[in-house]
């Protein structure tokens, strides 16, 4: 097997923050958290159910200063995500409530939200401000969906600064989950495997991907998720690289995988279609200029850089 060469996570790659300090030794210590709330330099990101808020996406920033808040707000119901930039500005998340009938609705009505992935795509905010977001928009989904203890069943609530839940009835901790997923691109004879699923815009090609289950390993993973989709027994497999992926809460595992053979047998519940690129194919992707009209993935998935390493390697 050829390797390809090492993934370098490019500035594109969306979603990962390069320099949030998350100073997570601190986050249980409530005096600490409400000194960084209080901090005139703290900042604020406002989710609206797991959608994010700008102010206007010409202001070019995630980042809210205090006065757009509400007055009556307590550290104790934010998420501190951590130390940003090169100042360590605190930031926060503020999680808006649900519905149209709350009082901050005004506040949101003279905003704008826009979905995370058209944030990324568009390039409305700084590449970390990116990262901050994502990690936002997934504990925020974690803690909309996960209000009460799954083990008794009882209201549990936000603690050490949003990164734990805390039964109020039998006191069991609860923590914020990431789910692992394999995405992988499979190579044959100098081509390269990419399917399609029905939800993708037109034309678009993309690496496949599945979720890890309990108890497997990445590459037996990798091999399983390609079989199931396209028929395909694998070899060696090789680990690339990674990308946090808030659509709610997911880790996107980057790998290669040496095909054994080149038959196709598509799964049509998960694919619209799957087949094998040529090098040339692929670098008309790139340029946008595929005879039949087929796209690459955008470049801030990581999808996107596994096809470029392959097309580099
Ligand atoms: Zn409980």
């Amino acid at each position: 097997m050829k390797p390809f060469t090492t993934l370098k996570v490019p500035e594109t790659l969306g979603f990962a923050s390069a320099t949030m300090d998350r100073v997570a030794a601190k986050r249980n210590d409530p005096a600490f958290i409400a000194e960084a709330f209080a901090a005139p330099d703290a900042r604020f990101l406002i989710l609206k159910e797991d959608v994010p808020v700008l102010s206007a996406p010409s202001d070019g920033t995630a980042l809210f200063e205090r006065s757009m808040l509400p007055p009556d707000l307590r550290s104790s119901e934010m998420i501190f995500l951590g130390r940003h930039g090169a100042g360590g500005q605190p930031v926060f998340v503020h999680v808006e409530a649900t519905g149209s009938e709350n009082p901050e609705q005004a506040m949101v009505e003279t905003r704008t939200l826009i979905d995370l992935r058209s944030i990324a795509q568009q390039g409305l905010v700084p590449h970390d401000e990116v990262g901050l977001l994502a990690c936002a928009k997934a504990l925020s989904t974690w803690h909309r969906t996960h209000g009460f203890c799954s083990r008794c069943g009882a209201r549990s609530r936000l603690a050490d600064g949003g990164w734990k839940r805390v039964c109020e009835s039998c006191s069991a901790e609860h923590f914020p989950r990431t789910d692992p997923v394999v995405i992988m691109v499979a190579t044959h004879d100098d081509r390269v495997l990419l399917g399609r699923q029905p939800r993708f815009p037109p034309g678009m090609y993309s690496a496949l991907a599945g979720f890890m289950e309990p108890g497997e390993t990445i590459e037996a993973a990798v091999r399983r998720e390609i079989y199931e989709e396209a028929g395909i027994r694998c070899g060696a497999v090789r680990y690339l690289g990674s990308q946090p992926w808030p659509f709610p809460m997911q880790l996107m595992i980057g790998a290669e995988t040496e095909a054994l053979h080149d038959t196709i047998d598509i799964d049509r519940d998960e694919l619209e279609d799957a087949r094998w690129f040529t090098r040339d194919e692929i670098k008309a992707m790139f340029r946008d200029e595929h005879p039949q009209g087929l796209k690459a993935p955008h470049p801030v998935a990581i999808a996107h850089h596994l096809l470029r390493a392959w097309f580099r390697g």
